[in-house]
């Protein structure tokens, strides 16, 4: 019975209740799987394992939402690398992945340090085809925080502040273009504006949305308060274009 579904596949499905219209991509061997639901309005990124709450919030929206929506195949943060690993939200640049790699693989020798950052290089370009909106379209990434990250942090490389909710500094969004940043700041969240690259190289999605004018909002919320993150993804569905 070659088309059984194996009892990995069903607790897969299960996660996923659109199991069957996924595939997958990867970047240097570190698979995402790629959910698509109707037309091709909207990108949607979950890319560290451990962010549960995201993923959950992500998983809901994609149930009526359209568009495309890629989730890391990982429960750890850090992701599998030639041997060793690296934070997924670091290979967006060869500048940020060597930091991050350097960081987590203290032991590597520089050829294992050349051979996965040249992995890395090889594959990128074609995985921002693969997950990049086209035509001025939005990139959505979810993403929770613990302790020690809150909106605080964000606010002195922000170029616009919108303090909507000051009692709840772990729910936010942070947009890279004014006109998402006007429409969003009249919502009841908080709303930060980083239309510039930040001059430090760290490899994210953020600063690569933001260097090469990419429409990028990153909804980030409390591990564990699934409510205001679907809540602020469901907002951003209805108002933002
Ligand atoms: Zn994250």
């Amino acid at each position: 019975m070659r088309n059984r579904i194996t009892r990995r596949e069903f607790l897969f499905a299960s996660w996923f209740p659109f199991f069957f219209r996924r595939r997958r991509i990867r970047i240097a061997g570190i698979a995402f799987r790629a959910v698509r639901r109707g037309g091709d309005r909207r990108r949607f990124l979950w890319i560290h394992g451990n962010e549960e709450t995201a993923r959950a919030a992500l998983a809901g929206h994609m149930n009526y939402a359209q568009g495309r929506a890629f989730f890391v195949e990982s429960s750890e943060r850090n992701v599998p690398l030639a041997g060793g690993r690296i934070d997924p939200n670091r290979m967006f640049s060869r500048v940020g992945a060597e930091k991050s790699l350097r960081t987590l693989n203290p032991s590597w020798t520089e050829t294992q340090l050349r051979e996965a950052l040249a992995a890395l290089d090889q594959d990128r370009e074609k995985f921002l085809r693969a997950i990049l909106p086209k035509d001025g379209g939005l990139i959505v990434a979810l993403h929770n925080n613990g302790p020690g990250y809150a909106i605080q942090n964000e606010i002195p490389i922000s170029d616009r502040v919108a303090m909507n909710n000051p009692s709840h500094p772990d729910e936010f969004m942070l947009c890279t273009s004014p006109a998402d940043f006007a429409l969003l700041s009249r919502s009841p969240f908080n709303v930060l504006l980083q239309e510039k690259a930040p001059p430090e190289d760290d490899g994210s999605l953020s600063r690569l949305a933001a260097a090469r004018g990419v429409r990028y909002v990153n909804i980030e919320a409390a591990l564990g308060n699934q409510v205001d993150q679907r809540w602020m993804l469901a907002w951003l569905e209805t108002y933002l274009p």
